[in-house]
């Protein structure tokens, strides 16, 4: 044997023992012998760089150190899940999926890791990269921390697609998470509260030996990817172990809710049971094709749903309420807690929403109430121990002048909310509305937080976001914890924010209801801040989608004139406040007016693609038939149930080259 061979060969050895031990479960060799190979193995590696192989089990053992985590865009967006709580809501997801597929409906149930999701992708059987989910759009590549996670494979066994993602969860088991907790308290350190956090901590630790020594593990449940010849997501559950991943063996089909229901009941009492936290079911429509045709809504695939565990519930002391003001003034009162554990975590502090949840449920300070955390982050209070009320309790007053400012607070007819409306004046509205200017999903400026603003604004430095554009580095480096260079790079940061395009400019101005999507759509309606600007209520409200209240919002933020000199600003200092050139390229008006179906496999474009044609053309895309339906783009395999109703309703039915034809 040369030396590649014998490199070969005790790769290939030491896989298999990787494989049986952490994927089967069934130990092949003894650790010491496992250990002897290994250095073998890491000898002849480092005598022999040429022989260097990205995803070799040496690579296990991690090293590598990464100082920033490099932003990578998803090939396919990581959606969230729709949620639900009961019979009652699965039957309604049933409904609305019958409406929308033909033929009978199976489901996939599985359990919902609760951990860090993680997207790997293969090529050529080889891991190529690891990313976190992220916004859902773009995460952190991962890689050399997640090569470490014995559960997943570098080097795939068997038959396997050319190149796809398959996503999963990192999750940190009760027993390895215990037995770090007891490391660090005997090393003097704080323990870790959940075994979740501390999975989705580790996956961005710098030192990739540090993750190596964690004992986390990767569940998968998820293949995506273009001709992976497979057609039901059960099927794909059983490739993916096929190819050597770790696959939980839970899952099961359901025919019915019903049959969804008795995996639910078995598992909402099994679940204690197993070595990792599950905080629910997901249920998806098994049928692949059938998935495709329901497609996803902006935020989840139409085609799942989770099913929540009910959430946890404790007693514990109310010691006091206080107020948040917002960034859009609107106050928050806030239930701060004598410290208690809930679901694996402490809890100090719960929100109350508004002064009517206060009222109805009679909560005052010096209650005993009661707290449940269910999918939210901040656990709420769901009603007072009244047996346990003080004899001198008082009843609360809700607050009427702003925590902040003083100033006499509001309450518009049919809001729940009060605000403060010193606007200009009041310092949380004033640092908010700047620290959301130049959040990451709108300016996303670089070298800017949060707390310089706030420490900018309370400098005088500046009032509002137009300000930035004049900041100088002379200006900036006195202040708290900035250096030169710190100041250049956020200077920097300022100048290339000119290049964030007009929809995300347009989301960053902060006008209330005016969020991503809403903010997408105004700016391929509208094109530019003048054109908007100008719009009145009904412009705006024959906008598809934008209701009353956005529209109100809008023509209320131009109308101050203090708005209107910040975005004079803005444009003086060439911020995009208008539609780009190339974009507007790309868009005409073609379709407007025109509602389409769209309908089955296409040929030369995706039916993504599709959609995203019928929209920059001015076109609406909905997903099922009704007598408002325009047209019926159809491809192959179309259902034939929409084929039928599309008949039925006289609607004309589109082939892909007669649409495509049409545009051009
Ligand atoms: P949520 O974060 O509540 O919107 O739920 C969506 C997340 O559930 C996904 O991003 C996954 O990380 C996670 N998840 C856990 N188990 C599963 C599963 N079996 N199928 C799909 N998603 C899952
Ligand atoms: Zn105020």
């Amino acid at each position: 044997m040369n030396t590649q061979q014998k490199i070969d060969a005790l790769r290939d050895e030491l896989r298999r023992h990787n494989y049986n031990y952490y994927i089967l479960d069934n130990a092949s060799i003894s650790d010491y012998d496992f250990d002897i190979k290994l250095k073998e193995l890491l000898a002849l590696e480092e005598a022999h760089p040429e022989f260097f192989d990205a995803n070799s089990p040496t690579l296990r053992v991690g090293g590598a150190i990464t100082k920033n985590f490099q932003t990578v865009v998803h090939d396919h967006r990581m959606y969230s899940l729709d949620n639900s709580y009961s019979k009652e809501d699965l039957m309604d997801w049933e409904t609305r999926i019958k409406k929308m597929v033909d033929g009978d409906v199976q489901y996939t149930c599985e359990l919902k890791y609760d951990g860090a999701s993680i997207s790997l992708t293969y090529e050529n059987g080889q891991l190529l990269k690891a990313v976190t989910r992220g916004d859902g759009m773009q995460g952190d590549n991962v890689t050399a921390n997640i090569k470490t996670i014995k559960t997943v494979p570098l080097q795939l066994q068997g038959d396997y697609p050319e190149k796809f993602d398959i996503r999963g969860e990192i999750v940190l088991p009760f027993k390895g998470f215990i037995k770090m907790n007891e490391e660090r308290l005997e090393a003097g350190e704080e323990a870790y509260r959940n075994p979740r956090n501390t999975a989705s901590g580790s996956l961005k630790l710098q030192d990739s030996s540090e993750v190596a020594k964690r004992p986390l593990e990767c569940l998968l449940y998820n293949i995506t990817g273009t001709n992976l010849g497979i057609t039901t997501q059960f099927e794909s559950l059983k490739k993916a172990r096929q190819m050597g991943f770790k696959v939980p063996g839970a899952a099961k089909l359901a025919n019915s809710i019903d049959e969804v229901l008795e995996f639910i009941n078995h598992w909402n009492i099994e679940r204690h049971n197993l070595p990792y936290e599950t905080d629910g079911v997901v249920v998806k429509v098994n049928n692949l094709y059938q998935q495709d045709e329901l497609g996803f809504t902006a935020k989840a695939p139409r085609w799942a749903m989770a099913y929540k565990f009910k959430a946890e519930q404790v007693s514990t002391r109310l010691n006091e309420i206080t107020y948040q003001v917002g960034r859009t003034g609107a106050i928050t009162p806030v239930a701060n807690l004598e410290p208690v554990q809930l679901a694996g975590t402490t809890v100090k502090r719960a929100s109350l929403h508004n002064a009517d949840q206060i009222k109805k449920l009679d909560i005052r300070e010096g209650d005993e109430v009661f707290v449940e955390k269910g999918g939210e982050i901040i656990p709420k209070i769901i009603a007072v121990d009244f047996a346990k009320r003080l004899e001198n309790s008082k009843p609360t007053d809700y607050i009427t002048n702003c925590p902040e400012c003083d100033t006499q607070l509001e309450r518009i007819e049919g809001e729940a909310k009060h605000y403060c409306p010193n606007y200009k004046g009041c310092p949380p509205q004033v640092i908010g509305r700047i620290q959301h200017y130049i959040s990451r999903k709108a300016m996303d400026i670089e070298g800017l937080g949060g707390e310089t603003v706030a420490l900018l604004v309370k400098g005088g430095l500046i009032t509002n976001y137009s300000d930035l554009y004049e900041l100088t580095t002379e200006q900036v480096i006195p202040l708290e914890r900035m250096a030169e260079k710190s100041a250049e790079n956020l200077i920097n940061g300022v100048e290339a924010s000119k290049q964030i395009p007009f929809e995300r400019v347009l989301f960053g101005l902060g006008i209330r209801y005016v969020g991503e999507t809403v903010a997408k759509k105004l700016a391929k309606h509208f094109k530019s801040i003048d054109a908007l600007m100008f719009a009145s209520i009904l412009d705006l409200v024959t906008v598809d989608e934008i209701g009353e209240r956005i529209a109100e919002s809008v023509v209320e933020f131009f109308s101050s004139e203090d708005n209107r000199q910040s975005i004079e600003r803005l444009k003086s200092f060439n911020v995009q406040l208008e539609v780009s050139a190339d974009k507007l390229a790309n868009q005409t008006e073609k379709l407007k007016g025109q509602i389409f179906v769209v309908s089955g496999v296409f040929e030369s474009v995706s039916r993504v693609e599709l959609k995203k044609l019928i929209e920059d053309n001015g076109g609406k895309v909905s997903s099922s038939i009704s007598s408002k339906t325009s047209f019926l783009v159809a491809g192959d395999k179309m259902g034939p149930s929409k084929l039928k109703k599309a008949e039925n309703l006289n609607i004309p039915i589109l082939s892909e080259q007669a649409f495509l034809n049409e545009l051009k």
